[in-house]
């Protein structure tokens, strides 16, 4: 399977589309299909799918997977993988949010491989056979990864990512009715998720033409629709944001994520700050750093030029003149969903904490940031942030378009 086999229903009503999915899906007439279904329960319940699923469920044969934690547990994996060994399914269906999604991606794939789960996991052994086929039913708007090819997991306290063309969902089901109950609190965390994936996508060294497009589509969407969705939900804000969280994760399953995630995920397994809040924390702080790269310090090899290019496209997104003004707009959007929009603001201010964080940090997510770093400058850049000081003003890159064409 390649990465561009995924088909995608992203609408208002598009669970209806299930039950066609799987007719095309069926081993044939008179054998009923094996359904593997990873569900976070509480969100099932929640999100009201059930009155759409149940029917398609009851014409097969049902092993449920649940009870999960929150953030990929290889200890649920491997009762994943087991119990998928068990039954042998015909197909997988993974409903939640991207703990659910990128389980389903796991177990599905992990069970047909000859190597354990751990040493996939882990890096000791690769994926080589594909899984069964999977549909991915996302009930929040936030990490797309019903579009990409990677799902994470934690080992021992651990976070890996693992990639392979075959975690890509064959399946996008994306239903905005099914994100109408979430609590403004999730619905926030998750949205800005989204939005900071787009905008580090845009700078990511791995971005290309194709992914940018996704990104600033990605990022539009968000900066329209995520403060409404969250403090007054309306039918378009939900849609607006499913249209930004699946675009963003088209963005990041070509160009991956940068300096925001690297820093976060200490942030979420330490101080238990969820995932989309703790990588907005330090968004405005790497725009502002990754817009002083010169020749000197640039990561990517299209050059500095290049990549200020792109920093002043994602000023222009943002309506802003300045990169002042661009941290301004970013901090005011995360301000105007509730969450804390530095250290400062979430309480973690010690040298102690700052250096954990900058010790947790993978260097190999970081190389895909466009401006270098090393434990010094992002210890800076986190001192900066703690202290709540007013980010210095920095002039737009003043870059002719004209001369890139
Ligand atoms: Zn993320």
């Amino acid at each position: 399977m390649t990465i561009a086999d995924s088909a995608v229903y992203l609408k208002e009503r598009a669970l209806g589309e299930v039950a066609r999915i799987m007719q095309g899906l069926a081993p044939g007439p008179d054998s009923a299909q094996r359904i593997l279904f990873v569900v976070d329960e509480a969100a099932y319940a929640a999100c009201g799918g059930d009155l759409l699923l149940e029917p398609v469920l009851r014409s097969g044969i049902v092993a449920r997977f649940s009870g999960f934690e929150l953030n990929p547990k290889i200890e649920d994996i491997e009762r994943g993988v087991e119990q998928a060994r068990e039954f042998d399914p015909d197909v997988v269906i993974a409903l939640g949010g991207g703990t659910a999604i990128d389980l389903g991606k796991l177990i599905g794939a992990l069970s047909r491989q000859r190597d354990s789960a751990r040493d996939i996991v882990t890096g000791q052994a690769s994926i080589t056979r594909s899984g069964p086929p999977l549909l991915a039913i996302p009930t929040t708007a936030g990490t797309g990864s019903e579009a990409t090819h990677f799902a994470v997991a934690y080992v021992d306290g651990e976070k890996y990512s693992v990639a392979h063309s075959t975690l890509l969902p064959n399946f996008a089901i994306v239903d905005p009715r099914l994100t109408y109950s979430l609590p403004a609190r999730v619905t926030a965390a998750t949205g800005l998720d989204a939005f900071c994936q787009a905008i580090e996508s845009i700078w990511a060294v791995e971005a290309t033409d194709e992914s940018i497009g996704y990104a600033a589509d990605a990022a539009c969407y968000a900066l329209q629709h995520l403060v409404r969705a969250t403090n007054e939900p309306t039918p378009e804000a939900r849609l607006g944001m499913c249209q930004a969280a699946h675009l963003a994760g088209k963005a990041i399953n070509i160009s991956k994520t940068t300096a925001s995630h690297a820093l976060s995920y200490p942030l979420t397994s330490r101080h238990n700050i969820p995932h989309g809040i703790a990588v907005a924390m330090t968004l405005s702080s790497m725009l502002a750093y990754n817009a002083r790269v010169t020749a000197h310090d640039c990561v990517d090899p299209r050059g500095a030029k290049d990549v200020l290019r792109r920093i002043a496209m994602i000023c222009e997104l943002l309506n802003a003149a300045t990169i002042d003004e661009a941290c301004q707009t970013i901090d005011k959007l995360i301000a105007d969903v509730g969450c804390p929009n530095s250290l400062a603001q979430a309480g973690i201010q010690s040298e102690e904490q700052l250096r954990h964080i900058v010790s947790s940090v993978n260097a190999q997510r970081m190389s895909n940031n466009p401006r270098v770093t090393n434990p010094e400058s992002l210890l800076c850049i986190l001192r900066e942030n703690a202290t709540g000081a007013n980010l210095p003003s920095y002039p737009t890159p003043n870059i002719d378009k004209r001369s890139d064409s």
